[in-house]
């Protein structure tokens, strides 16, 4: 039986870079769901379709497919309609955009399939905000990771910087606020840490401690 690690917790607590190391380091896959919310997000952009729970999102959500590949360094690549997204989805607008459409349940419902089916094949570190509590309640690691909102608007103000994007801290801050009280608000899966799960708060660690305490709790777990 394949090995699941779900990992949840706020934007910006370093889930991805933190997961991605980890699961290099314990040879499992990793899988970031919000990619699959940012590419709803992103064809609801380009459709025209508002986020929010109409005919008009069901409509789109059954002529897109969306799927999921790795690339040969092991990389998570991200299909709409066969298009390579995976760049397209990382500017702050689809990252609001996804914040939104994640909130209407009929999304949510498209994309429970697509990943429990990858947590049947593969071991796996999947990281999002309900991996925990609704698509994989039985893995046999939780890891709910958080940090403060200042110091993860520190880190994604930093790695947008690095990018190249001309953004302000004070906004990304907002920002940070705004998408915690969207998906801790929500109706449907809404974020919160769930049961049985071990907390981790990455205020006070680097990158490479993050990294450490993660294996760490994983190797304890499985
Ligand atoms: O993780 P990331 O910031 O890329 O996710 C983008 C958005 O997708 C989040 O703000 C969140 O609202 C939503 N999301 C979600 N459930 C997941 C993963 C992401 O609702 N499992």
């Amino acid at each position: 039986m394949s090995i699941a690690v779900a990992l949840d917790g706020p934007a910006g607590a370093g889930k991805s870079s933190i997961a991605k190391r980890a699961a290099k380091a314990l040879d499992f896959i990793y899988v970031d769901t919000g990619a699959l919310y940012r590419t709803i997000g992103l064809a609801a952009t380009r459709k025209g379709v508002e986020a929010k729970p109409s005919e008009e999102v069901e409509n789109l959500l059954s002529k897109i497919k969306v799927d999921l590949t790795f690339n040969d360094s092991g990389e998570q690549v991200v299909l709409l309609n066969g298009e390579d997204v995976s760049g397209l989805i990382r500017t702050p607008e689809a990252s609001m955009m996804a914040s939104k459409i994640s909130a209407v349940p009929s999304v949510r419902e498209y994309l429970l399939d697509l990943q429990r089916n990858i947590a049947k094949s593969h071991d796996v570190i999947m990281d999002g905000r309900d991996i925990g509590t609704v698509v994989l309640p039985d893995a046999q690691v939780k890891i709910f990771l958080t940090a403060s909102p200042e110091a993860r608007a520190e880190r994604r103000y930093k790695e947008l910087c690095e990018k190249g994007m001309n953004v302000k801290y004070e906004d990304v801050l907002n920002d940070v606020i705004q998408r915690d009280y969207n998906d801790t608000h929500r109706e449907t899966a809404p974020l919160k840490p769930s049961e049985g799960c071990v907390m981790v708060d990455t205020t006070e660690l680097d990158f490479e401690q993050s990294v450490e305490k993660i294996v760490s709790v994983i190797k304890e777990n499985i």
